[in-house]
């Protein structure tokens, strides 16, 4: 088992109100499942992860949205969108949920271990560079891209978001890059909205969207074609998985049919490419989810793949 396991507490911190569906209940349910699989538990590198700094965030964002945050958060809050709000805590939970992710991406440079999952919330898929979005603040999994590249020298990085929204916001935040490759599957049509085939951003992005209701294996494969196609003529030198598990059956914001051991099965086959690309650095970061035993059971059998060699 060579996992590591990073969160935060301040992740608690982001205050969504009463009846939200992106709430600390989310990550308690992680918590809570894995108390009941020691084996796993104990087997994993428990890491409390770091705050992101803002010069950090403004490796994908405003420097002036980023201010903006931190200070509707020091005011107490407020509504950022028709679904996204900012409490006295975002700041922090925000901060450490991009930070976790760079944790991540730390370790996995320096082989500590070369894998990892980042229970973080709020999530940041959707979120843009100058706005939040979508229950999202930072593009958690888009600023750690842009910081493998800098910090690191890694000269290609993929990212897999499985969500079963599109990840505009990563788009948005990584399509002028050529050395990041991005694919997204998500329901379509469906919030937010994009993430048409057809929209390749520069070239570097694979969107595959799909109706819901169809049988497991036709997600499974069409998102392993994705990951074919996009790294054609390129091998990562780190991946990147927005792990969204709206994409379960049963989740009140999606139609998708998948169960854990198909995200297991996906993460098995992702790390052994990863293996071969680059000594199987894999970091994945927490997006989506909102039936929270459902997530509770798509991390567990995740977890339990990302740890496989
Ligand atoms: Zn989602």
């Amino acid at each position: 088992m060579t996992v590591a396991y990073i969160s935060h507490s301040d992740c608690g911190r982001h205050d969504t109100g009463w009846g939200a569906p992106e709430h600390v209940g989310r990550l308690r349910a992680i918590t809570s499942a894995l108390k009941y699989d020691l084996e796993l538990f104990g087997a994993m590198h428990h890491v409390e992860g770091r705050h992101a700094t803002a010069e950090e965030l403004a490796l994908a964002h405003d420097a002036r949205y980023i201010r903006a945050i931190h200070d509707l958060a020091a005011r107490g809050g407020g509504r950022l969108d028709a679904d996204t709000v900012a409490s006295e805590g975002s700041w922090a939970a925000a901060t450490a949920a991009a930070g976790c992710v760079l944790d991540g991406v730390d370790l996995a440079f320096a082989a500590q271990p070369m894998r990892a999952f980042c229970a973080v919330r709020p999530p940041g898929h959707h979120a843009l560079r100058d706005a939040a979005m979508g229950f999202c603040l930072f593009g958690n999994v888009a600023v750690a891209a842009h910081y493998a590249r800098k910090k690191h020298g890694a000269e290609r990085v993929l990212i897999v978001d499985w969500d079963v929204h599109h990840g505009n916001g990563t788009q948005a935040l990584v399509e002028d890059e050529p050395g990041i490759h991005f694919v997204s599957m998500h329901q379509w049509p469906w919030y937010p909205g994009t993430g048409e085939a057809s929209d390749r951003g520069r070239g570097n992005v694979w969107n595959i969207p799909m109706p819901p209701g169809l049988p497991p294996a036709a997600y499974v494969d069409a998102l392993e074609r994705g990951i074919d196609d996009a790294t054609r003529a390129f091998t990562p030198d780190l991946v990147l998985v927005s792990a969204g598990f709206d994409c379960l059956r049963g989740d009140p914001l999606g139609g998708f049919t998948l169960e854990p051991e198909d995200l297991a099965a996906v993460t098995r086959r992702l790390v052994a490419r990863a293996n071969d690309w680059c000594g199987g650095r894999v970091v994945s970061a927490l997006e989506g989810g909102y039936a929270v035993d459902r997530v509770a059971q798509g991390v567990l059998a995740h977890l339990h793949a990302l740890g496989a060699t």
